[in-house]
């Protein structure tokens, strides 16, 4: 089993896990690179699994579904073309030829309906998390928001975090920014250069390493709560603040 990033656009990346002939693609925004990858690799396409309604999470699909008869699986409550399977907090995604069972997350925020896709060892969220960041929210609520992270931090620390982006050495620039003596932080940022400048990608990331990181998973360290009642004009009295805090000082950053 591997899981490989087809990187598609500016910033990208269209998770796609298989075997040696299976494989199951996550929010092909372009179908271009993922249909390159599949033949050099030889392998047949058996799912499509889609977080949210963004084009460059979707854009691909007509064209995969042209080419392979095949469901798509979404989130319900977004209307997105192609969808055959449509999913809410709870459900599974049994891929057999893969041996994979995903349980389906609702992590609203960043769009309404957006969903998440969690094995119990791989977590794939769309643009819900990122590598010391989080998804802006477009369509929800911060106290949703952060409900739908705080769901993610609690998963297991060895969980395997796929993003959709690569924006951690951006998200880095702002962390240290609240953050400014956190070691963990300093490390991760010298790692990241490290690998960007030999042509290496930031991710997967894990929960257990974003927990020591992530501004947007650390509304319960004193470092971060003093760094948004300094930012904030208003009082800071519990962790959804300090999300929003957080949240809304990035906005601007
Ligand atoms: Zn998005
Ligand atoms: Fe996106």
């Amino acid at each position: 089993m591997q899981v490989y990033p087809v990187k598609a656009f500016r910033d990208n990346y269209i998770w796609t896990i298989n075997n040696e002939t299976h494989a199951v693609v996550v929010d092909p925004g372009d179908s271009k690179p993922v249909i390159d990858f599949l033949r050099s690799k030889k392998l047949t396409l058996i799912a499509i699994l889609i977080t949210h309604h963004h084009p460059d999470h979707i854009g691909g699909i007509k064209n995969l579904l042209d080419q392979y008869d095949i469901p798509v699986y979404g989130p319900e409550t977004e209307a997105i073309p192609g969808i055959s399977h449509k999913l809410v907090e709870g459900d599974l995604v049994r891929l057999d030829q893969l041996s994979l069972t995903f349980k389906v997350l609702d992590i609203p925020g960043h769009t309404a309906g957006h969903i998440a896709y969690f094995d119990h060892q791989r977590l794939f969220c769309g643009d819900t998390l990122f590598s010391c960041g989080c998804g802006r929210i477009f369509e929800g609520s911060p106290p949703q928001m952060f409900r739908s992270i705080e769901k993610l931090t609690n998963l297991p620390d060895l969980t395997e975090v796929y993003c959709t982006h690569e924006y951690t050495l951006s998200n880095i620039k702002f962390a240290r920014t609240v953050e400014p003596d956190n070691k963990d932080l300093e490390d991760y940022e010298k790692l990241v250069e490290h690998k960007l400048a030999n042509k290496q990608i930031s991710l997967p990331t894990s929960i257990g390493l974003e927990k020591l990181i992530n501004p947007f998973l650390r509304y319960n360290e004193p470092t971060v709560i003093k760094a948004a009642r300094t930012r904030s004009e208003t009082p800071v009295s519990n962790e959804i603040e300090v999300f929003a805090t957080i949240r809304a000082w990035k906005d601007n950053f």
